[in-house]
Parts: structure tokens; sequence; C-alpha cells
């Protein structure tokens, strides 16, 4: 029995990799950044992007606070949080990035958020998973939530990021995405034009819950694209642990450092 289970096993693989070097003949791996091709390139390569692409988008963190996901300087505190974090009334628990919001990174989810396809966001959505599989998984989410749009926003905008963003994580992590039970209650003034001081504040009661008890006892993943000051996604957690939420992690492509 198990010999024919091997058997089967290795007709499955060896299947695979002729559908793949059809599929390599007939539309050629390109890095989705900078569009090389070369062999070297994709040694190395993670989902859509070469190895140096998959560097500069992802580059090593290895200090950061897990309260706000700020890198950090090697002798920075991040105890109850850090410099960037300490003084704001963030009601989620940690949070995960690709990286900060600078460099190519930052030039990417420009360019992904006017775009038309949903192609780059999903790619660097399946990067984030890649890069931080370790506490993505660690987390061991029930659910993952994302922040939803104003249907103003949502009239500009041809898809929600958040919410591609999620259905990527949610499948890497064999877990369920829900983009209904989180929804806007009221449409807010663009946090850029808010002073960085207000934006909680301008945040308040800006989500209601519907059908509260999927999220009672849930270990909720809370995903957007690019997070600042963490008031919106803060005032997103307050509401799931209003109706019960266990806890709240976040997740986004990028972390703003400075706040504006
Ligand atoms: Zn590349
Ligand atoms: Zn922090």
């Amino acid at each position: 029995m198990s010999r024919i289970l091997a058997r089967s096993r290795s007709a499955a693989k060896t299947w695979d990799s002729i559908s793949q070097a059809a599929l390599d003949f007939v539309f050629p791996w390109a890095c989705q950044l900078c569009k090389c091709s070369d062999e070297e390139s994709r040694r190395g390569a993670a989902g859509n992007f070469c190895f140096w692409c998959r560097m500069r988008l992802a580059p090593e963190i290895p200090h950061s606070c897990d309260r706000c996901g700020a890198a950090l300087g090697p002798h920075s505190s991040a105890i109850r949080g850090c410099v960037h974090c300490r003084r704001e009334p963030i009601r989620f628990d940690s949070l995960t990035c690709l990286g900060m919001y600078e460099d190519a990174l930052r030039n990417a989810v420009l360019s992904t958020k006017w775009s038309l396809s949903t192609t780059g966001t999903a790619s660097l959505s399946d990067l984030l998973f890649r890069a931080r599989r370790q506490e993505l998984c660690d987390y061991d989410a029930d659910l993952v939530i994302p922040i939803p749009q104003s249907w103003q926003v949502r009239l500009r905008r041809r898809f929600n990021p958040a919410s591609v963003i999620a259905e990527v994580l949610a499948k890497a992590l064999g877990v369920r995405a829900d983009e209904h039970v989180l929804r806007r209650r009221r449409h807010t003034r663009p946090q850029k034009r808010v002073s960085v001081q207000r934006r909680f504040d301008n945040q308040k009661n800006s989500f209601r819950i519907r059908d509260g008890h999927v999220v009672d006892g849930r270990r909720i993943l809370l995903v957007d694209d690019v997070v600042t000051t963490g008031a919106t996604c803060s005032e997103a957690a307050r509401m799931l642990r209003r109706h019960g939420a266990k806890s709240c992690r976040v997740a986004v492509l990028a972390r703003v450092l400075d706040g504006r």
C-alpha cells in the first residue's frame, strides 16, 4: 500500500514539474518589479519578486517594536512600546509589517494603490506572508478582517487593498477572511489632513460591527495596507474587542515612521 502511495506521489511530483516547465515556456518568469528574468535572479526569488527585489522590499529588521512594528536601533527599548508608540492609546496588541514605508517598498505600495489590477497588491501580500511567516503563524489567528473603505473612497478606487491582503493572508494561514463583519459607520476626514495628535479623535466611533458573534472569543488578524499612527486600526480593534474579540494583531504592508 505504502509503495503504491509513494509511486503516485512521485508521479504527481513529475507531473507538477512538467506542468511548471510548460508554463515557464509559454509564460517565462520575470520579476514583477525589475522585470529581470535570468536564472540567477530567479534563484532565491520569493513569489513574483527576484532575490534582489525581495531584499529591497523586505529587508531584515533585526530589532523592532512588537506593539507598533517600528524598526528600532539596537539599543532602543521596546518595553511597553517604543519611542514611536509609547504615548499613543493603541488598542491592538501587536503589529506585523513587511517593512518601513520608505524606498522600494514605498514606491511599490504607491504604484499598487491606484492600479486597476489587484496583482501588485497580491504579490506584496504574498511577500508579506513569506517574509514574516513565523510571527504570522505563531499568532494563530482564527479570522482575518480587512479595514473597510468608506463608500466615498470606494467610488474613487477600483478595489480595497486591505481586502486583497486579507484574502492572500487568510488563504496562506488556512483561515477565513471576513470583509463584512467590520463596517464603516461614517466617512472620516483623510488622516493626512488631520494633525498627528488628532488622528485618534478623528477615528472615534468610525466603525461598527455586524454580527458580533463572528468575532466573539476569536483571535483576529486585522489587515490594512499602510499604518501611520495606528489610529484607524486602533479604533477598529477597540470595536472588535467590545464585541468579545480575544486578541487583535495588525498586519500591514508598510509602517510609516515619521507619522506624516
Ligand atoms: Zn526584481
Ligand atoms: Zn512601538
